[in-house]
């Protein structure tokens, strides 16, 4: 086999959390690009469907409505995929969201937000798409990460959004080792800042972020959307058949100043 067909997904079934839009929804186009089935698992029902609708074409994408935070709401759409698309080969946990405030003004609700889909969301869905898995003895996970796991980015402050893409790493460590010999990798991608609506957010807020990020981006851009499509393909996919338990940066060299 080619190092090219490797990374075919023809045939295989994907779900993306948090993919009606952003990062979530470029990687869930290019799973659909390499042939897999997609689900596009958002909170945002509406969106799901309108964003699958849009991706809907050579390989059957389908809108989801999940909350990862809510265990039994995971469970019905582990049901809902398996029933409409045939067991799960491939899991991206993408759903995250950012709460920024001054640690000491942060109120303990907001903290257990972000711990909640950031954290709990990805080991609510690797748990029972994990379990799947673990059954057929075949499967990949790619858990989104942050460089924010990584480096106290500046100048927001994100306490609870950095500890949460921290344990987002141990926990794809702690996965890949429990299910290494089991049939089911478990890797994680650690992205810098790509301009997405989450991104957008925070600017609209406060502009001048961009400045400070940008002098600190070695490559004096943001990241594109699109361009983490290759590396969820390689991860994804039997191309990268040795490789469990990494967490892959890309961020414009952000983290090696
Ligand atoms: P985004 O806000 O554009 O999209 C996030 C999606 O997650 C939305 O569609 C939202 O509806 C969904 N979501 C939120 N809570 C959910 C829940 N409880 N259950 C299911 N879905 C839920 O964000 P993005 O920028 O595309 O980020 C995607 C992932 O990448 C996040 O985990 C984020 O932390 C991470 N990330 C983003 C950047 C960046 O610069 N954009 C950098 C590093 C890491």
């Amino acid at each position: 086999m080619s190092a090219l067909e490797r990374f075919s997904l023809d045939g295989e079934v994907a779900i993306v959390t948090g993919a009606a839009q952003g990062l979530g929804k470029q990687m869930a186009a290019a799973l659909a690009e390499m042939g897999a089935d997609v689900a596009i698992a958002d909170v945002n029902a509406e969106k799901a469907e309108r964003t699958a609708a849009e991706l809907d074409g050579e390989t059957d994408v389908i809108g989801v409505p999940v909350d990862v935070t809510d265990e039994a709401s995971v469970e019905t759409m582990v049901e809902a995929v398996t029933d409409r698309l045939g067991p799960i080969d491939v899991l991206v946990n993408n759903a995250g969201i950012v709460e920024n405030s001054p640690a000491e003004e942060t109120s303990f609700d907001s903290w257990r937000r972000v711990v909640a889909v950031n954290l709990d969301g990805v080991f609510l869905c690797a748990k029972h798409v994990g379990r799947q898995m673990l059954d057929r003895e075949e499967g990949r996970i790619v858990n989104i990460s942050s460089m924010s796991g990584f480096d106290a980015n500046v100048p927001q402050k994100q306490a609870s959004y950095n500890s949460t893409k921290a344990g987002v790493s141990m926990l794809t460590e702690s996965l890949a080792v429990e299910w290494a010999d089991r049939g089911v990798r478990v890797n994680a991608i650690a992205p810098g800042y790509m301009r997405t609506e989450l991104v957008d957010e925070t600017l609209e807020e406060s502009p001048e972020m961009e400045d400070t990020w940008l002098e600190n981006t070695p490559m004096g851009r943001l990241g594109r959307p699109e361009e983490l499509r290759e590396l969820v393909l390689y991860l994804a996919s039997d191309a990268s058949s040795y490789m469990t338990g990494s967490t892959v940066l890309i961020d414009g060299g952000y983290t090696s100043r």
